[in-house]
């Protein structure tokens, strides 16, 4: 029995990456759970026939998934900076003062809604892992730990209407698509602007991302299928600016479809066009897309394999939920990286879901002296490079997908 379209309802035939079993990725293990049975689950992404949104199956409930995500937004420096910039182009473009509300979705650790405090704009945050919420509620930002969706938007629309209701890097981790955009319709003042951050399909494609897909990320858009979803809600995309985020996102601009006031800008009419022109509405351009994962793991393992024959060792570098499917779709463990690092502490004297790769603190590059260090999220390549260019005190050379997996100078 095929599973169906989380948007429109329609049986799912076509299968877009099959990435085989594969551990819920951010489920980092404890010295102890290193003995004990691991569920893994198919990492098998569809897309449908009908409205081409590229999904996955969903296996656990968003209670198992998200309940105590280890996930901490405040430590990625240029997140906060990327995250800053838009507080302060918000502002200045959709006029936002002390009289306004501006309500996050998935708000984290309150990284983002920080800076619209310092700037006396009233926020609210919805953040449904309770360890999560709770840290930014001692930093000073109002949150509520609950998942989000059409009845809870209900309750909070008479307190907290947005004037800016925003939701970075959450769309694509919803697993009820419908009732999460149904609920943005209901806390939307009328006149208000939505804004969403989200991996760009077109890139995923394009540069054959196939690591962003992991099971806590249910959907996979382009500007075609997220505008289709919207509008079977009430609500218009207005505008969209493309990203280097996350190795190419959009951020979408929406609004209530009867706002007179926001008209469709050109990028967004000029997006649309590129991506019919490219194929984004023709099944076909889905089904090429398979073989090219299948090309890249072997690639990767020559890599590999090829630094393990002339006596290389190889450490990595982070330990985010691409390099997870990255290391268990190749069947990559301890017999190719020795270990990896990671400056978050909650990962740190934790073991990767699957290759069971230990987590340690930054220095243990230092004390061990790699031949190659493997940069695990490609995305922040160039800052994890900057920031750690003493390996080559030692020769040690970083490596990364580029898109193709090679060593970086
Ligand atoms: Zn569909």
């Amino acid at each position: 029995m095929n599973p169906r379209c989380r948007f429109c309802g329609a049986q799912l035939q076509e299968v877009f990456a099959d990435l085989g079993m594969s551990p819920i990725a951010n489920r980092y293990l404890t010295p102890e759970q290193q003995n004990t049975m691991e569920p893994f689950y198919p990492l098998r992404a569809y897309v449908c026939g009908s409205c081409f949104l590229v999904q996955l199956e969903e296996f656990e409930t968003p209670d198992e998934i998200f309940s105590d995500y280890a996930y901490f937004s405040s430590y990625s420096s240029s997140w906060l900076e990327h995250s800053r910039r838009y507080v302060e182009a918000m502002i200045e473009r959709f006029g936002l003062d002390g009289q306004s509300t501006v309500v996050e979705l998935a708000s984290n650790d309150g990284y983002l809604l920080q800076y619209f405090r310092e700037r006396d704009v009233p926020v609210l945050g919805i953040e449904p892992a309770a360890n999560v919420a709770e840290v930014a509620r001692e930093r000073g930002v109002p949150t509520v730990a609950e998942f989000f969706g059409e009845p809870l938007a209900r309750r909070l629309v008479k307190e907290s209407a947005a004037d800016l209701l925003l939701g970075n890097n959450v769309l694509a981790h919803v697993p009820d698509l419908n009732d999460f955009v149904a609920g943005m319709k209901v806390l939307l003042k009328p006149g208000g602007v939505i804004t969403m951050e989200f991996p760009h399909l077109m890139r995923l494609i394009d540069e054959n991302q196939f690591d962003t897909i992991y099971h806590e990320h249910f959907s996979y858009f382009s500007f075609l299928t997220a505008r289709r979803v919207f509008a079977a809600h009430g609500l218009k995309l207005f505008d969209v600016e493309e990203l280097p985020t996350h190795g190419g996102s959009l951020r979408i601009y929406g609004a209530h479809d009867d706002d007179a006031g926001k008209p469709e800008t050109e990028a967004a009419r000029e997006l649309a066009e590129r991506e019919r022109q490219a194929g984004y509405e023709d099944i076909a351009t889905y089904r090429a897309y398979a073989s090219g994962v299948q090309e890249a793991k072997r690639s990767i393992l020559t890599f590999l394999i090829d630094i393990k024959r002339q006596g290389g060792s190889i450490a990595g570098y982070g330990a985010p939920a691409k390099g997870n499917t990255m290391l268990n779709f190749c069947g990559v463990g301890t017999d190719f990286l020795d270990y990896t690092v990671d400056l978050n502490p909650n990962k740190q004297g934790h073991f990767l879901p699957g290759s069971h790769i230990p987590i340690y603190a930054p220095d243990h590059l230092r004390e061990t002296r790699p031949d190659v260090v493997l940069i695990l999220p490609w995305n922040l390549r160039e800052e994890i490079m900057e920031q750690h260019a003493y390996i080559r005190d030692w020769d040690g050379r970083f490596a990364a997908r580029s898109p193709e997996m090679r060593l970086l100078d």
